[in-house]
């Protein structure tokens, strides 16, 4: 029952010991413990005669096998007892020991002895059973306390186990409310210094770094610079942790320094020591790292590499942010911007068309108008307001089938009293797409009233000059005839010549009466069934002395059975004596005047061809403009005034005609012409064109 009251191998031992002295009052009692690695056995108790202690023997050792090989057969006593003269740590003479291996299921856990004279042997046989029962129990209980120590100590390290847990628990809590506030605070703003200082101090503060930076990859060149951070850390130091943050950046991966001043090129006078080392990575692309030092070695654990690599994910996710708000807003401000440009330009345009003097109006790619200007209001006599919205072609001057890919022809207006320049263009954009289309009005009505007053002005007084002259001429006619008396030779030659300019004058005068009478619109045509070959006929002849003078050769060229025309006949004798008259005039001596005439489709076709000294390619263009005259050899002697093509060709078109000529200079020219054989549904000429609004 003592035994079992303690748990504690030594006290166990000491009761062993002393119940062992109790049962029969030996000279020495011991019990030793043997290592079960060793083999080593060590005295853990020893007591004398009278009870007391023995400290000289407590503590010796020896080597088990020592004992256990004196342990044979012919040693055993009862009870599996042996008796022996000697023992490793007593050697006394006379004695006489009783040794018991204490025995567990492990093999010996150590050896009860107890000693005795030789003349006691008798006693130490039969104590033999008794010690045996003593160390078996001793053996029992030993095993009973190692068994307890070892669930004591099971318990202690499932304990350890248990609050080692609750440590990490605690650590991963507070890893967890460090990243909440991490997030909390980076999803507050939007300013990236702002980021980098409230990230690298939480987790600094986190990790009980005493300091550190962030290092991030620059956009433009793609090396790494400090954005944050790195205080007071010489330019070596930098240039290692600029190195090592590369390493992190290539390999993706954390870096932790226990002791950096192990590194050969730290250098030595630097107070880092601990180093921590996190990429910030965005899904799989590097952002930069971040940096966290300490003065203490090993100061950071891998805790804290959890939480700064965490922390570097945050990090490069609000620095993305960032930057995803600064790429939207420099676009909006851009856009605002243009916006703002646009706006100006919309405004200047819109300035420009409301203070010019020309009408204008523009309509959209569907033809809607969407601008009328303050002039095209004032010119049209109409309210912007109504004809927003309307179609384009409900303006005057704009053609019902407008030509949509380049400029249209300038069209006349008459709206009452003024008279109207209307230009109608295609609005088109560089890519050649349209736009739009715009019509800008030119108010014309001074230049019309002055162009009318001049050519009444002409007609007037060519009017007013005939009269005279057609008196003049028959006067010297007259006088040419010797009416009055015999002329002499000087005097005839006189009056020839007076008589050649009147002649000229007549014929200027006629033209220009002409020209003013087509200019005003007063010519009347009188239309009547004609035979085109009859009128060539019939001008040939009164033309053949200017023919044969010069010697040009004048051949007729009339298609049979041609149609009748439905024509002026004066006027287009007129327009045939000039195209012939033109030919003798501009063909040197010698030449050749053909006309030929035939029927094309439905038209009536007139060629004039000459050999003469034909148009240059500059004065071309010209042709038909009134009073113009083109330079060539025989400009002089052939005189005119540079009216009868222009008075022809308007001619040509009043009968619904059109004429063009083909030339090569030095070589001859062919004037041609073409009449519409139903020449009462005549094409009114373009710049006839008129809209009623
Ligand atoms: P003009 O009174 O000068 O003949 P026109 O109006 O009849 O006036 O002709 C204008 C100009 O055209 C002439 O001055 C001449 O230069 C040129 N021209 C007309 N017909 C011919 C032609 N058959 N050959 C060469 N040039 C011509």
């Amino acid at each position: 029952a003592r035994l079992r009251a303690s748990n504690d191998p030594q006290s166990i031992l000491e009761e062993t010991a002393r119940a062992v002295q109790a049962s029969g009052s030996y000279t020495c009692v011991t019990l030793s413990m043997v290592d079960q690695i060793t083999g080593i056995a060590a005295v853990k108790v020893a007591i004398g005669a009278s009870g007391r202690r023995l400290a000289a023997v407590e503590g010796l050792e020896f080597p088990w096998r020592a004992l256990d090989a004196q342990l044979t057969e012919q040693r055993t006593a009862a009870s599996g007892a042996y008796l022996l003269d000697l023992l490793p740590f007593r050697s006394i003479g006379g004695e006489l020991h009783v040794v018991l291996p204490l025995r567990s299921q492990r093999g010996v856990e150590g050896v009860l002895t107890a000693s005795n004279a030789r003349a006691q042997r008798a006693r130490l046989d039969e104590a033999a059973p008794l010690l045996a029962l003593l160390a078996n129990q001793a053996v029992a209980v030993l095993e009973h306390s190692q068994l307890y120590a070892t669930l004591q100590q099971q318990v202690v390290e499932v304990a350890e186990t248990a609050s080692h847990s609750r440590e990490q628990l605690a650590h991963a809590l507070d890893r967890a409310e460090t990243l909440y506030q991490l997030v909390h605070t980076l999803a507050r703003t939007l300013d990236e210094r702002e980021v980098l200082a409230q990230a690298l101090e939480l987790l600094k503060r986190a990790a009980g770094a005493e300091w550190g930076g962030i290092l991030l990859i620059e956009p433009n060149t793609g090396h790494l610079a400090v954005r944050h951070g790195f205080e007071g850390l010489s330019t070596l130091a930098m240039e290692r942790l600029y190195e090592l943050s590369g390493v992190v950046i290539a390999e993706r991966r954390m870096l932790l320094v226990g002791d950096i001043r192990a590194e050969t090129r730290w250098p030595s006078d630097e107070p880092t020591q601990a180093v921590l080392l996190a990429p910030l990575l965005l899904d799989d692309e590097a952002l930069g790292t971040l940096v966290l030092c300490h003065g203490t070695a090993g100061a950071f654990t891998a805790e804290h590499a959890l939480l700064a690599r965490a922390g570097g994910d945050q990090i490069a996710v609000a620095l993305s942010k960032v930057q995803l708000y600064r790429y939207v807003s420099e676009q909006s401000e851009q856009l605002g911007h243009t916006l703002q440009q646009r706006e100006e330009e919309i405004l200047k345009n819109h300035a420009i068309l409301s203070s010019i003097g020309e009408g204008v109006v523009v309509a959209d790619r569907r033809n809607y108008i969407r601008l009328i200007n303050p002039a095209a209001e004032q010119l049209l006599g109409i309210s912007a307001q109504h004809f927003i919205g309307r179609h384009i072609r409900d303006l005057p001057g704009v053609p019902q089938q407008p030509n949509e890919d380049l400029p249209n022809a300038p069209v006349q207006v008459a709206l009452g009293e003024q008279t109207l320049h209307a230009h109608y263009a295609p609005v088109l954009a560089p890519s050649g797409e349209r736009l739009g289309g715009v019509v800008v009005y030119h108010d014309i009505t001074r230049e019309v009233t002055a162009d009318k007053l001049k050519s009444s002005f002409i007609a007037t007084a060519s009017h007013e000059l005939r009269t005279p002259l057609t008196s003049i001429r028959g006067y010297v006619d007259l006088l040419l005839l010797g009416t009055i008396g015999p002329l002499s030779q000087p005097q005839r030659d006189f009056l020839k010549v007076v008589k050649h300019n009147v002649v000229q004058i007549v014929e200027l005068v006629d033209d220009l009466l002409d020209a003013s009478k087509v200019e005003v619109g007063e010519v009347q045509l009188r239309r009547v069934s004609l035979e085109i070959g009859e009128l060539v006929y019939d001008v040939s002849e009164s033309l053949y002395a200017q023919f044969a003078e010069k010697s040009i050769l004048l051949t007729l060229d009339i298609a049979p059975e041609l149609p009748a025309v439905m024509a002026d006949r004066q006027r287009l004798r007129q327009i045939i004596v000039n195209l012939v008259g033109n030919a003798c005039k501009y063909t040197p001596q010698g030449g050749r005047v053909e006309v030929i005439a035939w029927l094309e489709g439905d038209q009536l076709r007139l060629d004039v061809r000459d050999t003469g000294v034909g148009i240059a390619r500059d004065a071309q263009a010209n042709i038909f403009t009134p009073f113009f005259r083109a330079d060539n050899p025989l400009r002089e002697v052939a005189g005119g005034t540079g009216l009868g093509l222009s008075i022809t060709k308007t001619l040509v078109e009043l009968h619904g005609g059109r004429i063009w000529f083909d030339s090569t200079e030095g070589q001859g020219t062919v004037f041609s012409f073409v009449l519409p054989l139903n020449g009462y549904e005549w094409a009114q000429p373009a710049w006839l064109e008129t809209h009623d609004v």
